[in-house]
């Protein structure tokens, strides 16, 4: 390891990776990762919408556990509503199961085929701040300490990042903003292998429980909820409680607990020097607590931004706000705040509100979804109820993006 790069970049998840990548094509980058094995312990159901995520990576079957044709929603009171890539007019699958462990040590590697140096159990423990400027990273590496110096640094360390405290930057979030999940791997349950399902209301409030297929008899069980929603019950006993309902007989393979961020934007993601990307930013979907492919849009323009303030000579906030402007008119960027407002009125939804919503939905074909047409299929005005589909409806305009065929 040298003491001095153009780029360092703290975390190996995907945002990490894509970031060091990208900024290999033609600086000197260290990519650094506290664990000891990149992409593992696994903390996600590992779901992706194929679509957004064929614009950063060739799907390989190495690390595609299942191809997924659609969803299935399940109100509280049963009635699903289905959505399928036929219905939605595409061909082929609609979205992947990753296999994550593979996938985020093939971005690993793939960054480091590029030309980025590589580190594991090598923790960044602060930043080097000399005249107002970060220029590098304190780590510790197998017990040691040791310095980095670095014209950029891309702070990529998940939703518990400290990188932004250590700049200053405000990135504590609110409780009502946190996710928390419980997930089981389950083995020999009866699962529809081609599609995911959802179930929402006070079986997981402020949140959902999914059942994310692996292969034959294999799925990721979990239920994640809002942190400010969680009294007596944590999202384990919700879990238990839904497991015990649905697979009884079902075998654990495997139990996982994490969180993500479920907030609007932050403010600000740069300071100079300084990128953060990924969850460490909460570029993460407020609604269904998505990161992966945002963390990825997010690196990639990280890792390009970066590479100019390294030709420019330039890392101050002059340059490195083309990633905050970029990233804000990016997809996931765009989809953010709205979600979030969605967000906000969907988890204040009773079991009841939640039925009619659903039940509005079923039957209602992708190219007939406006606002005007929901409306009039409303039975009971509910103006919650309402409020959200407006919102869902103009999302629409936005999804359609996102599920357009490849
Ligand atoms: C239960 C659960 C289920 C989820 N399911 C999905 C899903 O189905 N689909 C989806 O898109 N998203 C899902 N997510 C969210 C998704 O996992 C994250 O949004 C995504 O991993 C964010 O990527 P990232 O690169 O920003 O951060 P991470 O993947 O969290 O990577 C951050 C890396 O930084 C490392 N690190 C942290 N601190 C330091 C340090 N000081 N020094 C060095 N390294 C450090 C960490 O070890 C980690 O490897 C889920 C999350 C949870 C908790």
């Amino acid at each position: 390891m040298r003491e001095e790069y153009d780029v360092v970049v703290v975390g190996a998840g995907p945002g990490g990776s894509t970031a060091a990548r990208t900024a290999a094509e033609e600086c000197d980058v260290l990519l650094i990762e506290k664990r000891q094995e990149i992409g593992s312990p696994v903390r996600c159901a590992e779901g992706v919408l194929k679509s957004p995520f064929l614009e950063f990576a060739h799907p390989d079957k190495k690390w595609i556990s299942s191809y997924i044709r659609g969803y299935r929603i399940f109100a509280p009171d049963g009635t699903m509503l289905e959505i399928s890539a036929e219905a939605l007019g595409i061909e082929g699958e609609l979205a992947y199961i990753l296999e994550r462990k593979i996938f985020d040590s093939e971005l690993a590697k793939d960054a480091a085929r590029v030309g980025a140096d590589v580190m594991v159990h090598t923790r960044a423990t602060g930043l080097i701040a000399e005249d107002g400027l970060v220029k590098g990273v304190k780590i510790n590496r197998l017990g040691e300490d040791l310095e980095v110096r670095s014209k950029v640094v891309i702070g990529a360390d998940g939703v518990e990042s400290q990188i932004g405290r250590w700049a200053g930057i405000n990135s504590a979030l609110k409780l009502k903003d946190v996710g928390t999940a419980a997930q089981y791997l389950m083995a020999d349950i009866d699962v529809v292998e081609d599609f995911c399902e959802i179930y929402v209301g006070s079986r997981a409030p402020g949140g959902y429980a999914w059942v994310f297929p692996k292969g034959e008899k294999l799925a990721n069980v979990g239920i994640g909820m809002l942190t400010s929603m969680i009294s007596g019950s944590r999202p384990i006993d919700y879990l238990n409680n839904f497991v015990s309902q649905q697979f009884p007989e079902g075998q654990q393979l495997g139990l996982i607990m994490g969180s993500c961020p479920c907030s609007d934007e932050l403010k600000t993601t740069i300071c100079n020097g300084l990128m953060l990307v990924g969850d460490a930013a909460h570029h993460c979907d407020p609604l269904s607590g998505s990161g992966i492919i945002s963390a990825m849009e997010g690196g990639k323009i990280a890792g390009n931004v970066a590479r100019k303030a390294v030709q420019q000579r330039d890392s101050s906030v002059r340059v490195l706000k083309e990633y905050e402007n970029k990233r804000h008119r990016a997809l996931f960027g765009k989809l953010q705040h709205h979600n979030y407002k969605i967000k906000e009125l969907m988890v204040t939804l009773s079991d009841n509100e939640l039925n009619k919503l659903i039940q509005t939905f079923k039957g209602v074909k992708p190219q007939e979804m406006s606002f005007a047409g929901l409306a009039k299929r409303l039975v009971v005005v509910n103006p919650k109820v309402l409020l959200i589909m407006y919102n869902l409806a103009h999302l629409k305009e936005l999804t359609d993006v996102l599920l357009k065929d490849n």
